[in-house]
């Protein structure tokens, strides 16, 4: 069975490659320079996620990238893994904004409806309540049994104005109208 990492040990198939994907990235916003990785692994060295994770290495997600294994590193569940922290960004001697690559790449997952579904929940969430995840009537009631002050509304209707535009999230809301 296929491994959904990406550092899978499949090996790699020549019909997998998809020689146009590194010139696609090059030119989209944050991934401009990921041709100039030369794998040096400083960015998987000084990555927290990484030192606690098997599967987690932002240098072979550049270099998967790089060899235009569009399919299997946009599948990759270790992909959403990035805690976004731009260490290896700060520390990357080419100057590649890895965190941004991985961003970019999430982006194009995102849009192509490959997103763990924790983050669709997530999703779902904010944008019915305005909160990241449903708040236990259990929690409630024991906020007034202490005497706390009610917790305050979230504004979902603000959060859909503002985030307007954004593709997950409306595919998501349709997702949601249609359940
Ligand atoms: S630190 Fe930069 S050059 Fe080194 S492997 Fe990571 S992305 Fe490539
Ligand atoms: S931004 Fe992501 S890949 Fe880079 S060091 Fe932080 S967790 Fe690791």
């Amino acid at each position: 069975m296929t491994e959904n990492t990406a550092t899978s040990k499949e090996p790699i198939k020549a019909s997998e490659i998809d020689p146009k994907f590194k010139y696609e990235l090059s030119r989209m916003h944050g991934s401009e320079k990921l041709l100039r990785c030369f794998q040096c692994g400083t960015c998987t060295s000084d990555c927290p996620v990484a030192r606690f994770s098997d599967t987690y290495r932002p240098r072979t997600i550049i270099r998967m990238a790089q060899l235009g294994l569009k399919e299997r590193v946009l599948n990759s569940d270790t992909l959403w893994l990035c805690a976004a922290c731009f260490t290896c960004t700060d520390r990357c001697p080419q100057g590649i904004e890895v965190a941004s690559v991985i961003r970019v790449l999430r982006n194009l997952a995102a849009e192509k409806g490959i997103v763990p579904q924790v983050f669709k929940d997530q999703a779902a969430c904010i944008l019915e309540s305005g909160y990241a995840y449903k708040i236990p009537e259990l929690r409630i009631k024991k906020r007034e049994t202490q005497g706390l002050p009610p917790l305050p509304k979230g504004n979902p209707e603000n959060i859909r104005k503002t985030l307007k535009g954004v593709k997950f999230l409306e595919k998501t809301e349709k997702e949601g109208e249609q359940a």
